[in-house]
């Protein structure tokens, strides 16, 4: 019987809060009975995950508690991952018991400077196939009594929707009506922080991915996958590429973040957009895993035994990719991640933005075999909720209920 090469995927929990049973019933049980499933079928199982560690949500946090955002994320990854294994979920051994060549597991961080280093590369590789382009954007900008300032991204920035005249609309989003507008049409707008602060909208420079270049590739795969996704996962992509895909910010005005490997005055105090790196850590927790437990544990291959998992072989084997996540995140893994690796395939062949984009062939990372998201858990008739704190969290559970 042939062992097939599986790769499991679970969706990174952002670490600015407790893992709630809502997360484990939808992300993190699924895919440690799907590992299971596998490994006891003889299959070759790696299993990829970790802390989700940058962005807005965590330094709005860690300023409002006068921490750094260090402090937040150190405190949710050791939460976190310790809570998975209280629950018994299979992170742990690293190294699959029947031999490194059957796979194993990596519980990662998205502040782990090799996967900070691999997304530079991939950020350098794409922008220089052409896929990436330049825009100004306006943005607003906060002025301090002492003349220092800075640029406030969407969360930073607080006023009246322009849709309903609800006030503590975001900059760029209204959660109650659920309008996304541009920044300058936000009504009375005021720093979040500092709400005295004077606030103007400044002129800043961003790079975009070029999703719009793999429209027709990504068209081809979902019809590939009419008869794989679940109704949920259809309906959902479907709606992203009737819609036409629009090249999408690869960086903000945050320091809280990968830096850009960029030189020059207009980049200062930018970094990676969260989205495009984060989603990254599927294939740099594989190849951590192969440079750290793989090579240690003499697997034949050494730091190239991620391929096993990630690359069309080149007898046309392609190992099976499986997603576990929240209907929420649909989008980015059967657009948003599969651009990325189409794009990372494309330049690595050489070719620009001005070649025809092709799906995956041997020797390739491969794409998503299927993705299958789960609906949201109820909890007295809501949904579970981390930022409305409309939980049972995990770390509490355990401490009442042994696994
Ligand atoms: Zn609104």
């Amino acid at each position: 019987m042939t062992s097939e090469h599986v790769l499991i995927c679970v969706a990174w929990p952002y670490a600015n809060g407790p893992l709630h049973l809502g997360h484990v019933a939808g992300c993190y049980l699924p895919p440690d009975i799907q590992a299971r499933f596998e490994r006891a079928l003889g299959n070759r199982v790696l299993m990829v995950s970790g802390s989700d560690e940058h962005g807005t949500p965590i330094t709005v946090s860690a300023e409002q508690n006068g921490v750094s955002p260090q402090d937040i994320v150190d405190k949710y990854h050791t939460m976190n991952s310790q809570a998975l294994l209280d629950l018994g979920c299979a992170w742990e051994p690293q190294v699959d018991p029947r031999g490194v060549e059957y796979g194993g597991a990596l519980f990662n961080r998205t502040s782990d400077p090799r996967h900070k280093q691999m997304v530079q590369d991939n950020f350098t590789a794409l922008l220089d196939a052409g896929l990436f382009e330049e825009k100004t954007m306006k943005q607003y900008y906060e002025t301090n009594d002492d003349g220092t300032g800075r640029f406030l991204p969407d969360r930073y920035v607080e006023g009246v929707c322009p849709s309903c005249q609800e006030d503590g609309a975001r900059g760029d989003q209204c959660d109650a009506c659920g309008a996304t507008y541009e920044a300058e049409e936000l009504l009375q707008p005021r720093s979040k922080m500092n709400p005295t602060a004077s606030i103007e909208v400044r002129d800043t420079e961003h790079l975009f991915y070029r999703l719009d270049a793999f429209q027709s590739a990504l068209e081809h795969h979902a019809s590939g996958q009419q008869k794989v996704w679940k109704s949920n996962v259809r309906a959902m992509t479907k709606q992203w590429l009737d819609m036409g895909l629009r090249p999408r910010a690869v960086t903000r005005d945050l320091a809280w973040g990968i830096p850009l490997p960029l030189e020059g005055e207009e980049w200062n105090g930018k970094c990676v957009y969260v989205w495009f790196e984060a989603v990254q850590g599927y294939s740099t927790c594989a190849r951590i895993w192969a440079d750290s437990v793989a090579l240690q544990a003499n697997h034949p291959d050494g730091g190239d035994a991620w391929k096993n998992w990630w690359n069309i072989a080149e007898n046309g084997d392609v190992p099976r990719h499986l997603y576990f996540l929240g209907k929420d995140n649909i989008p980015f893994h059967t657009v948003i991640w599969p651009a990325l690796i189409l794009g990372l395939n494309h330049a690595k062949k050489g070719l620009t933005i001005a070649d025809e984009v092709l799906l995956p062939g041997p020797g390739e990372m491969a794409l998503e075999t299927n993705v299958p998201a789960m609906e949201y858990l109820m909890l007295a008739g809501g949904q579970f909720s981390k930022s409305r704190k409309h939980a049972v969290w995990l770390p509490s559970f355990l401490e009442r209920f042994d696994p």
